[in-house]
């Protein structure tokens, strides 16, 4: 019964041993005395379509006959131009280089990196970096240095790097973030403005509208700052396109992707670029080269399973699914529209989350981990952000699947009331 494993995110010595899981399948997860759990929060939101999609673990197997990892510098290899073509297509106009890595946060140390590679090479360095109030990028010292600070990297502040932070866009101060980012933008010293759009996942499922993205990215235009855009959480369908910057009619000039990329099968990351951003590092002058790398590069197995995602989504009304999910989750959580034990009920495509009003912040870190273990109890997995409560399934989920998480939140939000 004695295990060597040290958890992600786990408090080991309040936290009970986790269940082992045994097997995955669709909306499911099942542990090894035989329980089935719901996965409400696609396995931190890597899962789109369902646990091992047929032909996702077909596509998987498949490569694995000829190919396994092979070195990425001076070699290439199918899978991996096939999947940059693809991704070329499928994301916004202008994004015509792709860089592999094989995690969110990699890709958004790559995409900081091609950043400051692109002013320095054009030589007018820039190296301040603007971000969003409560924003997540990643657990990694650079991506942490872009996030929110908090008791979650309190340890690690020393070795952060200083960044002008812009106020969140909440609903009517949306103004002054723009006003805000415009003033700091204005001595044309930023390198670039990263920003999670639409949805701020890990800082507590925070929503903002499409036009503050379009008014942000207009004043990166007259500033020279560039426009990194992390959908590492967004992309895939989750906020109800394709990608979550297309509902702002914009194009960045550098975007990451992973969590949903192989459909959440592996491990991938990419960035993608713009031309400007690929030849300000192409050079005679060596120098100038785009000096990064991860072991695990462009792993073809990886990119075969990402190729099948690729061809679900051509193939398999995915689309309608993810509207039909979103229609679904607005009319779900709506019935708590007007209960007073929370407040901030949201949705964004096929993510609901509303916040359930407690007493005070020592109380509030008791009701995570508590919700958590209720919910467990129940067949569900439900993984609130502190005291905001989230339900971001996988696209195969049913109504009435859906019907179970909403009663469990009722229920849990009366225990929180009296007992919890
Ligand atoms: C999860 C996440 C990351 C980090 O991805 P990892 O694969 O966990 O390193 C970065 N950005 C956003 C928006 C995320 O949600």
């Amino acid at each position: 019964m004695s295990s060597a494993v040290w958890h992600p995110f786990t408090q080991h010595a309040t936290e009970p041993a986790p269940p082992t899981i045994v097997r995955t399948e669709g909306a499911y997860i099942e542990t090894r005395d035989g329980k089935r759990i719901l996965d409400a929060i696609s396995s931190w939101w890597v899962i789109t379509h369902g646990h091992r999609h047929p032909k996702i673990v077909a596509a998987i197997r498949e490569a694995t006959e000829t190919l396994d990892q092979v070195i990425f510098a001076g070699l290439s290899h199918e899978p991996a131009e096939q999947l940059a073509s693809a991704l070329v297509e499928m994301t916004p106009a202008g994004l015509d280089w792709v860089f592999y890595s094989d995690s969110g946060s990699t890709s958004v140390e790559v995409a900081l990196k091609m950043a400051l590679g692109f002013h320095r090479n054009n030589g007018f360095p820039r190296s301040r970096i603007i971000v969003v109030e409560d924003s997540y990028h990643g657990d990694t010292i650079g991506t942490m240095s872009v996030g929110a600070r908090g008791v979650f990297n309190a340890a690690y502040e020393p070795l952060l790097f200083e960044v002008d932070i812009i106020p969140f866009p909440a609903v009517g101060r949306e103004q002054a973030t723009l006003d805000r980012f415009e003033a700091v933008t204005r001595d044309r010293r930023a390198a670039a403005l990263i920003v999670e759009p639409l949805v701020l996942g890990a800082g507590g499922m925070l929503m903002y509208p499409a036009r503050v993205l379009a008014e942000l990215k207009r004043i990166t235009e007259r500033s020279g700052t560039l426009f990194i855009a992390d959908e590492v959480m967004t992309g895939w369908g989750r906020t109800g396109t394709m990608f979550a910057c297309e509902q702002a009619g914009i194009a960045p000039d550098i975007l990451c992707t992973s969590k949903g990329l192989t459909g959440g099968s592996l491990p991938l990351a990419a960035t993608l670029a713009t031309d400007a951003i690929f030849r300000a590092h192409f050079s005679t002058d060596r120098t100038k080269t785009f000096f990064h790398s991860s072991s695990y590069t462009a792993n073809p197995i990886a990119c075969a399973a990402a190729l099948a995602n690729v061809s679900i989504w051509k193939d398999e009304p995915v689309a309608e699914r993810v509207a039909a999910l979103s229609r679904m989750q607005t009319e779900k959580v709506a019935r708590f529209n007007q209960d007073e034990r929370f407040e901030n009920v949201r949705t964004c495509g096929t993510i609901s989350a509303l916040d359930l009003r407690v007493g005070n912040a020592g109380y509030l870190a008791e009701v995570g981990p508590r919700l958590r273990a209720f919910f467990l109890e129940r067949g569900l997995l439900v993984r609130p952000l502190g005291n905001v409560i989230y339900v971001l399934p996988p696209y195969c989920v049913t109504s009435g699947e859906l019907d179970q998480v909403y009663d469990a939140i009722d229920e849990a939000a009366e225990l929180a009331s009296d007992s919890l």
